[in-house]
């Protein structure tokens, strides 16, 4: 029985799943966009287009400029051509890049945003916005970037690679995993949480076997909407903070950087987290869930270390550095030598241990 007192607030936004790119136009109009810009990464250009033609003369062109982090000077450019095109909308296709830019673009206009998610990343369900300039990752939160229409097409995810795949979805947990320990969790998270984590947990081995099976593309983009969801209910915490200053001063790549750390932070707030540990026991297989976690990520096609996703040893004390300067929330309190032992073992790829972690041993010599 849940005994805490909590408060949650719904979000104002429309979902709709698994009936292809049909009911985007009327979404559009309902929406009162006359000119949509539909947005994408470089390498989408194509599905863009597809979606362009979809909504007809209500399409203001394909913008094919998102890249990973939203830098500013990128925004700046765009927000120009938005001018020029008179748009008054944004269809946002692809991962956490193509909607990133249309929320920074939101931002400063305020014009609505359609998102068509083709990866697990989660964005599309967050009213975060994130923006770069000089390799430092500005955060914050405004409604006026939550996409007012999610359609969520399994179809469109068939073409995601299966690395993108493994970790996006990764990172979609993270955000499962963080909304367990949040300080406005709430019951509703709690379950949205856990089956969230549970449908991509149990759908990624089957893509990795193949990436066009329907029912895994359709439990994982699912579950993706709903670690999505987490993630715009609540707080997240130090998980979060550190692949933000990774991806944000080091330019490590986003996905891959949330998938490896994601069991050391697991098994470092663990000791503090125990509504965290009981929802996830038995989600990623058998023994506490970190080591489970990890053991699951070692059977599936990532990158294990930091070490492989660019980061060097050497990097380490500015990423402390970083994720300790200023206050936020997390579970369990925050040491430098913790982060560094802790960033030492995912940039080599090691075992997450907590008994590695100087304030465990800490604590477990003054409970003995
Ligand atoms: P991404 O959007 O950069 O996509 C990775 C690559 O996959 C791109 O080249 C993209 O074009 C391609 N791709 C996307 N869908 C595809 C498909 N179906 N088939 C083939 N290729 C496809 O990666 P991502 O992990 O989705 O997003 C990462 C970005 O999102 C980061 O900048 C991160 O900060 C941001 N993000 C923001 C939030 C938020 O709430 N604000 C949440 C999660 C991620």
């Amino acid at each position: 029985m849940f005994s805490d007192c909590f408060s949650y607030t719904g979000q104002p936004m429309r979902v709709i799943f698994g009936q292809g790119l049909a009911p985007l136009a009327e979404e559009v109009r309902a929406l009162g966009i006359s000119r949509a810009l539909v947005i994408c990464s470089p390498d989408r250009r194509q599905l863009a287009q597809t979606v362009a033609d979809t909504i007809g003369t209500a399409a203001a062109g394909v913008l094919a400029e998102a890249v990973m982090h939203v830098p500013a000077d990128l925004v700046d450019r765009c927000e120009q051509q938005c001018r020029n095109l008179t748009c008054d909308g944004y269809i946002a296709v692809g991962g956490g890049s193509a909607i990133g830019l249309a929320k920074a673009l939101a931002l400063r206009s305020g014009a609505p945003i359609i998102a068509v998610p083709t990866t697990y990343a989660g964005s599309e369900m967050s009213s975060v916005w994130g923006i770069t300039e000089n390799r430092v990752k500005r955060t914050g939160r405004d409604r006026v970037v939550l996409p007012r229409t999610v359609i969520y097409d399994p179809n469109l995810t068939t073409d995601l690679p299966v690395n993108i795949s493994v970790t996006s979805g990764m990172n979609a947990i993270s955000h499962a995993m963080e909304g367990l320990y949040a300080p406005d969790r709430s019951p509703i998270v709690s379950l949205m949480a856990r089956e969230g984590a549970r449908a991509l947990a149990a759908a990624l081995p089957l893509l990795v076997n193949d990436l066009t099976d329907h029912g895994a593309r359709s439990e994982a983009l699912y579950g993706a909407w709903l670690c999505g969801a987490v993630l715009g209910a609540t707080t997240m915490s130090l998980h979060h903070k550190l692949c933000h200053v990774l991806g944000g001063t080091f330019n490590l790549p986003h996905a891959h950087t949330h998938a490896i750390v994601l069991p050391h932070v697991l098994a470092f707030n663990a000791p503090f987290a125990p509504d965290m540990v009981s929802a996830l026991t038995g989600v990623f297989g058998d023994g506490d869930p970190w080591t489970a976690l990890w053991q699951l990520q070692q059977s599936l096609p990532m990158p294990l270390a930091l070490a492989d996703v660019g980061l060097r040893e050497s990097d380490i004390p500015e990423v402390v550095h970083q994720a300790t300067a200023n206050p936020y929330h997390n579970p369990r309190p925050i040491t430098g030598d913790d982060l560094h032992t802790l960033l030492v073992r995912a940039w080599a790829g090691h075992q997450p241990d907590p008994s590695t972690i100087h304030s465990y041993r800490v604590l477990s010599e003054e409970s003995s």
